[in-house]
């Protein structure tokens, strides 16, 4: 019996080695795999300029939640979020603002604040070089049931409309929207010279969407499928 049982350990332990050394291959295997659809995905924008404007700021907090969520706030901690993960596959990101301001005082072209705000964001996108511009927004309607993030591309440009798609597809596989990229008619997007969108990550109107926005993993979500639009967007277009 003793000899049995001493048999039945040495094959459990023959059997339980393999398991791990099965167990170690196909972790291997997986990590390859992945570490080669990262190098991939990385090689399409690596070298890439992108510019980001986190909408509103300073004077400006743009929508405002039932609960008092700030749009301004939402804009720029997606933007910066975006910009980690551009950062990281080596894309140069130039951010209009890190902080929260605005640019009223930049120049005195307009009578307006929010017009010589929006005059500066132009001026910089226009000298950047950039290959894209994605302006970071939040949306907010009178009627609270409309929801979902949504792409606004500038009008009668291709390159915009397939950059709006692109991050559009990503909303819709990775956020659950339901929405389809439109033309936008955005002053920002009018102005630049340079294919450009406006993002709207989802209506501060909603409470379930503004529950969700207020969730920075949701806003790490947000971040994360406007990388793989525009992974997805360089790849078609190049
Ligand atoms: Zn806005």
């Amino acid at each position: 019996v003793r000899r049995k049982i001493r048999v039945y350990f040495v094959e459990s332990k023959h059997l339980y080695f393999t398991a791990i050394f099965v167990c170690l291959a196909i972790g291997c295997c997986l990590l390859n795999l992945s570490t080669s659809i990262l190098s991939s995905t990385i090689r399409e924008i690596r070298g890439k300029k992108v510019i980001i404007d986190a909408g509103h700021g300073g004077f400006d907090p743009g929508a405002k939640s039932a609960k008092g969520l700030l749009e301004k706030e939402l804009n720029l901690d997606v933007a910066k979020r975006l910009m980690r993960l551009l950062s990281k596959a080596g894309v140069k990101v130039m951010m209009i603002r890190e902080t929260d301001i605005d640019f009223s005082d930049r120049n005195e072209l307009f009578n307006t604040k929010k017009r010589r705000d929006l005059y500066y964001r132009i001026q910089i996108a226009n000298q950047s070089d950039a290959d894209v511009l994605l302006s970071i927004h939040a949306n907010s309607f009178p009627q609270i049931i409309y929801r979902g993030a949504q792409t606004f591309y500038k009008l009668n440009d291709e390159n915009s409309k397939l950059l709006a798609e692109c991050i559009q597809n990503s909303f819709n596989n990775n956020l659950g929207s339901t929405r389809k990229a439109r033309p936008g008619d955005y002053r920002i997007l009018n102005d630049i010279n340079l294919p450009g969108v406006t993002i709207e990550i989802g209506f501060l109107s909603n409470p379930q969407e503004a529950l969700l926005l207020s969730d920075p993993q949701y806003r790490e979500r947000v971040a994360d499928a406007i990388y793989t639009g525009l992974v997805n967007y360089f790849a078609i277009k190049d």
